[in-house]
């Protein structure tokens, strides 16, 4: 009951009174879909429901969608950025509020609900920014009397689909870089955090309305099987941005491959870091201990695996083993803990059933290893020591469970490193020069994010974020990410009174 009133109390703050309504494009719509109820991850009990979208509802906001892209497009790109910083402003002003409710529903730690509000403000700043500097090259044309240049123009209504992991954030990587493109958009976030996606929904309302704008930020909270399919399948929808599972990766490549859309793909990862004997060992510590026991595992660039050198692997995973000791699990609200609960029972199993074949496989349970006895999702942080061979090395395990290997050179740490279907994050910590630039080359790490002496954990929003293999090879947020939400025209223009052919074709009539 407490808890309930927290959520009612927060969604209040939030301006959220249609939390009945699983459909918006700028306006609630009423839908009769079937409840759909958001559980609190730490102690099991609902939070609050929300109404899902059927396909009649789904069509509504798509129309909404395509109806206001025509009118977004046609705003000068800096006018869509100032809109995006009055977006920026309003999350600001309600950092608090959502950013508990982020934790309260996902059940990762107040700083890192808090943090994740914050990179929704960042990126609403850098599209501020890049509103003024959507550039297009000029190239020198081989014929006489013509210029040769490329645009960049809006797409259409895009789609994006998001994760439970990251339940704000990866919406305003998104909806930032798309809104300042001149596109509009429909949002399915995942069906385990709808509450946060209303409240985000009901910001970006307040913007739009204060603006006489509507139609450019659309929700559909829905079935994946149902609503979900329906944005796959959409030819109005050229482009799908999805972050989530390999298997959901494969499943979009598919349906959206089949009609020829765009994709863009932000899937699973299994990120390793190596640390190497001349490594500061006290800065890796504290890097691996964040980055597989934060956020209780379940980030994309969590820390699944440690690749340990020799002289430093027995002390090293000592010290582990002891820092995991002083983890303070419990309420994600309460400011002295460090790891909350998993989302639901469902993630809890897939951990058990990864550590069954652990043992099953040949690991060694070094600590943790079991459910926490109380109510809610929560589950022993745990260190395996694992073997090459061990084919559950190889899955992403969406929990706080990191595998230890040891070997004896950079190129073995690295063939070990590499030898997974996943390449998102990676991280080498040592003191010399010669393995950080091997580990940065071409012949180094596989992956789309490679760090040195930073763990693997977490980026900022300015990158280009994404990685390569079963990841996807999709890339967000900052950098040229942006340019996956344009299309590009290549023009050439003759001021000249001569007709002259490419490649000195002749044509003389
Ligand atoms: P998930 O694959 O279960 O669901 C992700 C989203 O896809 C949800 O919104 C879900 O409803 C939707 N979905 C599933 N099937 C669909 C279908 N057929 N049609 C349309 N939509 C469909 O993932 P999850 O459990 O929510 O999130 C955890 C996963 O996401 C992990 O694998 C994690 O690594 C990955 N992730 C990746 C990144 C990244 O940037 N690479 C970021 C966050 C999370």
């Amino acid at each position: 009951m407490a808890k309930e009133m927290v959520a009612e109390d927060l969604l209040k703050q939030l301006g959220v009174e249609a939390s009945n309504a699983g459909a918006c494009t700028g306006k609630w719509i009423d839908t009769d879909g079937p409840e759909l109820i958001s559980y609190n991850p730490t102690d099991g009990q609902p939070l609050a429901s929300v109404r899902q979208a059927k396909i009649a509802d789904y069509e509504r906001v798509i129309g909404a969608a395509q109806d206001a892209f025509r009118d977004w497009r046609m705003l000068p790109a800096p006018q869509r950025g100032e809109i995006v910083r009055q977006l920026g402003d309003e999350l600001r002003a309600h950092k608090e509020p959502l950013g508990r409710l982020v934790s309260l529903e996902m059940g990762k730690i107040l700083s890192e609900g808090l943090g994740e509000v914050q990179e929704m403000i960042d990126i609403c700043d850098f599209a501020v920014g890049l509103s003024r500097q959507l550039y297009g090259l000029t190239m020198h044309s081989e014929r006489a009397q013509h210029r040769m240049y490329e645009q960049w123009h809006p797409l259409g209504p895009i789609g994006i689909i998001t994760a439970f992991n990251f339940p704000v954030a990866v919406w305003a990587w998104n909806a930032a870089i798309a809104a300042v493109c001149g596109d509009s958009m429909i949002w399915k976030p995942s069906s385990k955090t709808p509450l946060t996606a209303v409240a985000v929904q009901q910001i970006a309302n307040r913007v739009m309305q204060r603006n006489n704008l509507s139609g450019v930020f659309n929700l559909v909270i829905g079935r994946g099987s149902e609503v979900g399919e329906a944005l796959l399948a959409d030819r109005r929808v050229p482009l799908i941005s999805a972050t989530g599972s390999c298997r959901m990766g494969v499943r979009i490549a598919e349906v959206v491959g089949k009609r020829l859309g765009r994709s863009l793909l932000e899937l699973g990862g299994n990120n390793a870091v190596i640390v190497m004997d001349d490594a500061d060992q006290e800065l890796a510590l504290r890097a691996c201990t964040f980055g597989a026991v934060g956020t209780a595992g379940q980030r994309c660039t969590s820390t699944r695996r440690l690749i340990l050198q020799k002289g430093i692997a027995a002390d090293f995973t000592e010290r582990m083993v002891k820092a995991y000791g002083r983890v303070n699990i419990g309420d994600p609200l309460d400011p002295a803990t460090l790891m909350g609960p998993l989302i639901d029972d469902g993630a809890r199993d897939d951990m058990m059933n990864a550590l069954q074949k652990v043992r099953e496989q040949g690991g060694e349970i070094l600590c943790g290893g079991n459910k926490i006895d109380r109510p809610g999702f929560f589950v022993e942080p745990t260190i395996v020591r694992a073997h090459e061979g061990m084919e559950i090395v190889r899955e992403e395990t969406f929990a706080p469970l990191v595998y230890i290997f040891e070997v004896e050179t950079l190129d073995e740490a690295l063939a070990l490193h590499n030898d997974v279907p996943q390449g998102l994050s990676s991280s080498i910590f040592t003191t010399n020069l010669i393995s950080a630039e091997t580990f940065l080359s071409h012949r180094g790490s596989d992956c789309g994010i490679a760090n040195v002496n930073v763990g693997t954990s977490g980026a900022e929003i300015g990158g280009a974020f994404g990685g390569e293999k079963d990841t996807g090879g999709g890339r967000e947020s900052g950098s040229d990410s942006w340019k996956i939400y344009m299309r590009r025209q290549t023009n050439t223009l003759n001021w000249g009174s001569e007709m002259p052919l490419a490649q000195g074709v002749e044509f003389d009539l």
